[in-house]
């Protein structure tokens, strides 16, 4: 059997954590990620010590002492308040990923409105996405708070550092408590470009030999993508092949952005104009067909 890669203990004081923590508290609540007492973080302390957010407190105002530790079955350990209550959650993660040490979930509301229309993010628009953040995987639906809702993004943790939960919110994960939220911001602010972009009438996707080229740089920067290990041949990278699969049972589908390109085509040949003109259409076919009748157009 192969062997788990040991948890690493952090370096940093546990005062120095704490202040990460309510540092990015404070991020999450100032860009809009977490309304009233929205959202959570975590950071892993060691093997079996978990320093976590409490509950019923805003994100954007907390201070180091209102912190609380857990063990990695969710149990308070330390702290005057009571801890998130979806702490099952964040420990899943740490299980499955013994190479990451924090989590940090919110509900930023571009990423949280494909959430709730269960709308694939559709790939090969922006170069940093392609490279840093890859495809976003959405879980299943499943009420918030249980094991049964933790447990609904195993399929994808390994895959992704960021995963969108149905009708919810989101939960990012990584190294460090910066990094966990990296992710989540990148989303959010990509989520919101799609939908601007949307509004103004189109979408131009890169093509597959762009999309490619970005792929290569990401891999020659030490990053995975699961796109990758599949290989390119026979593979539409451009239309959220990895996760595709899940769609089936999660209820995601494709509606409100077309897919980027047929199998193996050049998404740039099939970018055709969102919509017909229908009235000019008809009156240019009208006029010809009035001067080749030789009778005047109304
Ligand atoms: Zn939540």
């Amino acid at each position: 059997m192969a062997t788990k890669p040991a948890v690493k203990t952090p370096t940093k004081p546990l005062s120095q954590l704490k202040e990460e923590i309510c540092d990015i508290g404070r991020r999450i609540y100032a860009k809009g990620f977490a309304a009233g007492n929205d959202g959570n973080i975590s950071f892993r302390l060691g093997p079996n010590e978990v320093l976590c957010t409490p509950t019923m407190i805003s994100k954007g105002f907390m201070k180091p002492s209102d912190l609380c530790i857990v063990d990695m079955e969710g149990n308070q350990i330390a702290g005057q308040r009571k801890r998130s209550s979806e702490i099952l959650l964040h420990l899943t993660i740490m299980k499955e990923r013994p190479d990451i040490n924090s989590v940090v979930h919110c509900h930023p509301p571009h990423a949280t409105a494909f959430a709730v229309a269960r709308e694939p993010i559709p790939q090969c628009v922006l170069p940093e996405v392609e490279v840093f953040l890859g495809d976003v995987p959405i879980t299943r639906y499943e009420t918030p708070g249980g094991q049964k809702f933790a447990d609904t993004v195993k399929p994808f943790v390994k895959k992704s550092n960021v995963v969108i939960l149905a009708n919810h919110g989101t939960v990012s994960f990584g190294e460090t408590v910066e990094k966990a939220y990296w992710w989540t911001e990148i989303l959010d602010a990509y989520c919101r470009i799609l939908m601007l972009s949307r509004d103004l009438g189109r979408v131009t996707y890169l093509t597959k030999q762009e999309t490619k080229e970005l792929l290569d740089l990401k891999q020659k920067w030490g990053y995975t993508d699961p796109r990758l290990e599949k290989g390119m041949e026979n593979c539409d990278i451009c239309a959220n092949d990895v996760f595709r699969s899940s769609w089936g049972s999660t209820g995601v589908e494709r509606k409100a952005f077309d897919a980027p390109s047929p199998f193996g085509a050049d998404p740039k040949a099939a970018a055709a104009p969102a919509t017909l003109d229908y009235e000019s259409v008809v009156k240019a076919v009208t006029e010809q067909v009035c001067r080749e009748l030789g009778i005047g157009a109304a």
